[in-house]
């Protein structure tokens, strides 16, 4: 399988841009000059280089735009097998399910481990194997909608590095859960092996090098499933007991300088806000996403701006137009609710101390 994912270069030498009918063309007559391409299923083959000539057609958009680097989407890079986890795309002509195996073009049929029951027909499924080695179904179905009682309320949720969500309730709060924090000594001391057993480009890995990816690999992974897990559970109860959520639409800045706490924060910030939109999303609830832009500097009660950004340290926000004094993280929350254009007399109110 992977033979035929890394084998697709043939589409980076090409100049001109191609339609999928062109692509498909090519793919014929290469099929037809080379025999170990025919070995393979046509639908997959196909895919890839759709899926290719996708992202490639992006990127080069992008370049046209004359989009910053930050914001540019990257060239496709040609596959390597020994670097690159295989994957593979089937549509609907590339599957089906019969007796709870799936058969894939090609005459392969597997036998699968299902997580769930399927909802619906699934239009696609993509087959891939994560970095220790399992491999995974993805099918993509129509998602379904399961709503919940209304309740009349709505929350505000701010991001932070102490407490991953900071919201205008005090009984939904979640405080940062410091998963891996042992586990991030592990990580650390496996990346160090690995840098210390990395070959010279162009040179296969050394077996102890695989080894040390691996278990690196390994303990990354536990630490997503505990993020996850924990941001599931939370997302669980908001979403019933709040009818509309203004969130902060935070987005992390993978900078190379920042601590290992920022980076978990991060991480768990991440795993959190994709469990809440996506729980929200299930049960038919609302969600602002708001742009985080001076949501530190506002005052929520009166909406007058503060002249410098807090320093993180400070922990209580002082309005110096209307007095009222509010911690940090509430005030935030609540500017959340504001900026969405939600009422904030819905949520729990914080109460602000007069001077
Ligand atoms: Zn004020």
């Amino acid at each position: 399988m992977s033979r035929k994912v890394h084998r697709h270069n043939r589409a980076t030498g090409e100049e001109t841009t191609c339609g999928p009918a062109q692509l498909d063309k090519m793919l014929t007559e290469a099929r037809r000059s080379m025999s170990w391409l025919r070995v393979g299923s046509a639908v997959a083959q196909q895919q890839t280089i759709r899926d290719f000539g996708k992202s490639r057609a992006k990127a080069l958009k992008d370049i046209k735009a004359k989009l910053p680097m930050r914001q540019r989407a990257g060239m496709p890079k040609p596959k390597r097998k020994r670097d690159a986890l295989p994957t593979l795309n089937y549509n609907r002509n590339g599957f089906r399910i019969k007796g709870g195996r799936l058969h894939l073009a090609g005459g392969i049929v597997l036998t699968v481990v299902w997580s769930r029951d399927l909802p619906s027909v699934p239009s696609s499924v993509r087959v891939y194997r994560d970095s220790l080695g399992h491999w995974y179904c993805s099918l993509v179905v129509v998602a379904e909608t399961v709503p919940l009682p209304a309740t009349g309320r709505a929350l505000g949720v701010d991001w932070g590095v102490r407490e991953t969500a900071s919201t205008t309730s005090d009984d939904h709060d979640l405080p940062h859960a410091q998963h891996g924090k042992t586990a991030a000594q592990k990580l650390a001391r496996y990346q160090r092996m690995m840098a210390r057993r990395r070959t010279p480009k162009n040179r296969p890995d050394t077996a102890g090098y695989r080894r040390a990816r691996k278990a690196a690999a390994k303990v990354s992974k536990k630490i997503a499933r505990q993020r996850q897990d924990t941001g599931r559970k939370w997302a669980k109860t908001v979403v019933r007991d709040f009818d509309a959520l203004a969130v902060e639409d935070f987005r992390p800045k993978f900078l190379a300088k920042t601590t290992m706490a920022r980076k978990a924060a991060d991480a768990a910030i991440g795993a959190t806000k994709a469990a809440l939109v996506e729980m929200a999303r299930k049960h038919g609830r609302t969600v602002h996403l708001v742009h985080p832009a001076h949501t530190t500097m506002e005052c929520a009660q009166c909406g007058a701006g503060a002249k410098h950004a807090l320093p993180l340290s400070e922990r209580t926000y002082t309005c110096t137009a209307c007095g009222a004094v509010s911690p940090r993280d509430k005030n935030s929350a609540r500017v959340m609710l504001v900026r969405a254009g939600l009422n904030p007399a819905s949520a729990d109110l914080v109460s602000p101390a007069p001077c």
